[in-house]
This record gives structure tokens, sequence and C-alpha cells, in this order.
């Protein structure tokens, strides 16, 4: 049993070490990677309920690792958000998320920001230089935050959304239903758009509680004057269901992933002002 046990130990502590190693070079890398031009913004095309009317795109940076390949943001974000590079990143892609997208007509631009972002004092001013810049219409632009944020209660992080959306630029609270959020959140500071999180979304048909929850969540926010996004719709009885209660934008693989900026065209066809 004993040789047994330090064989297991042979075995694992390497593979811990590689794992180790693999984040330390991803954050050694990842400043590298800002630098060189190896982050890309893909798109994720939102949909009006009907399911064809393209409303908005989201946003979603993407790292083409020359050797590693494609590396998922869920891997290097947290990886950002310890080392700091978070806010660069972010804005990097809020640049140039807005500079391909000036021209696409009156379509949404959903872009994420870290609550690491709202400890950058100048957060606003970074945020209207790129829109200055880049000639992006504010009112086009929406800014995905999560409930982190409202719920760390940062006095900062307040005044901070408070002067984008004196800019004109909307805020929508992400991952709706995920974590701590409350309709209590959205009284507090009115966000423009709740993102239903896909998790809620995918338990349609499986589960009446989170059938009822949206239900519920949709008649608030309407009653609230607020826009509901459906996020992560895979199958047609999701849809089906949210065009029953009444949601108002979807978006999700059922009709379209995120795409590069070469495959935009065909999802502008079916672009309609929101
Ligand atoms: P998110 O903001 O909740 O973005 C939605 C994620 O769900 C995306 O993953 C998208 O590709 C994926 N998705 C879309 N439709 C479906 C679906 O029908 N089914 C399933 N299972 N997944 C779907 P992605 O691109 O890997 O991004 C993961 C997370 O990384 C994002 O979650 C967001 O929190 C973060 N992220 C991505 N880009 C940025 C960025 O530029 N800045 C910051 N701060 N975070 C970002
Ligand atoms: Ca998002
Ligand atoms: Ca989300
Ligand atoms: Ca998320």
């Amino acid at each position: 049993a004993k040789a047994e046990g330090r064989g297991n130990v042979q075995i694992f502590a390497p593979r811990m070490e590689r794992e180790v190693m693999r984040r330390r070079d991803l954050e050694l890398e990842l400043q590298r990677a800002l630098a060189e031009g190896e982050l890309a913004v893909y798109y994720q095309p939102q949909f009006a309920i009907d399911g064809e009317a393209v409303i908005g795109f989201e946003a979603l940076v993407r790292w083409v690792h020359p050797t590693q390949g494609l590396i998922s943001p869920g891997e290097f974000i947290p990886i950002a958000e310890q080392t700091g590079l978070i806010t660069e990143l972010d804005m990097w892609v809020l640049r140039n998320a807005c500079a391909q997208a000036r021209g696409w007509g009156s379509v949404k631009l959903a872009v994420n920001l870290s609550p690491v972002d709202f400890r950058t004092r100048d957060l606003e001013a970074q945020v209207k230089r790129i829109l200055e810049e880049t000639g992006f219409p504010p009112e086009r632009l929406e800014i995905e935050i999560t409930e982190n944020l409202l719920f760390g209660n940062q006095p900062e992080a307040f005044a901070s959304l408070a002067a984008l959306r004196r800019m004109g630029i909307r805020i929508a609270l992400d991952d709706f239903g995920s974590g701590y959020s409350s309709l209590g959140y959205i009284r507090r500071f009115r966000v423009d758009t709740i993102k239903i999180d896909r998790g809620f979304t995918q338990n349609i048909g499986q589960s009446d509680d989170a059938a009822a929850i949206i239900d519920c969540v949709v008649r608030l926010a309407r009653a609230l004057a607020i826009t509901v996004t459906a996020e992560g719709v895979e199958t047609r009885e999701q849809l089906r269901y949210l065009q029953l209660v009444g949601c108002h934008h979807v978006q999700g693989y059922l009709l379209a992933g995120p795409v590069p900026v070469s495959s935009i065209e065909r999802y502008l066809e079916r672009a309609t002002p929101a």
C-alpha cells in the first residue's frame, strides 16, 4: 500500500506542477499576447424574440495562442483579473469592438467589463476616450457587468456606473440568477437589461421551478421597463417558452454561436433596430 501511495504521488505531482507552470506561463504570455495582437474579438449575435431579426452582438474575447491554439476566456480572464492585466485587456476589447462595429448600422454592441475594472479610478474617462477615438455612438453600447460588482457594494463602482449611464451607455446585468442577485439590486441601481443566466434557460423543460422563476423575472422586469435577454438558448422548446412568457431578446447556440468578424455579414443582413 505504501509503494502504491508513493506511486500515486509520483503520478500526481508532475501533473499538478504542469498545471501550476501552465498558469504561470499564461500569466507571462498574456502581456505578450496583448502587445503582439494574439487576441481577437468574436461576436455572438443577439436576436429579437422571433429568433430571426438580429438586434445586436456581444463581444467575446479569444486568445489565438501560437502553440496552444485557442484558449478560452474562462481560463485566462481569471488570470488577467488576478494579475491586474484585466483592465488593459478589457479596454483593448472595447476599442477593437467599437472600431469594428462602428459601421454596422444601428445594432447594439455589448461588451463585458470585469468588476476589477471598476477599481480603476479613471475608468469612465478611458471609456469616453475610446468612444471618441473610434467615433462609436454611446447609445449603441451596452456594458455587461456581473452582480458581483453590485454585491461588492463599492461606492466607486456605483459612481462609475452612473457616469457611464450619463454618457448614454446602457448597462446590462449578466448571469442573472446564477448568484446572489435579486430584483432588489435592480431597483437600487436601475439597469437597462437583465441577462438570464444560461443555467436557468437550460432548465426550461427540465425543472418547473426554473420555468416559473423565468416567468416571474420577465414579468417584474417588464413592470420596471427593463429589457430581458435570455442566454444559452439551445433548443426550440426553450425558445418557445421564452416567447410565451414575453422575454425580449435571445442569445444562444440554437440561433448562432460567437463568430469571427469575417463572418459578420450574414448576420448584418438580418439586422433590425432593437
Ligand atoms: P458570458 O459573458 O456569460 O458569455 C457567454 C458565454 O456563453 C460565452 O462563452 C459564449 O460563447 C457562451 N455561450 C453562448 N451561447 C451559448 C449556448 O447556447 N450554450 C452554451 N453552453 N454556451 C453559450 P465564452 O466566450 O467562452 O466566454 C466565457 C466568459 O468569459 C464570458 O461569459 C465572460 O464572463 C468572460 N469574457 C469573455 N470575453 C470577455 C471580455 O472581453 N472581458 C471580460 N471581462 N470577460 C470576458
Ligand atoms: Ca456577458
Ligand atoms: Ca452571461
Ligand atoms: Ca459570466
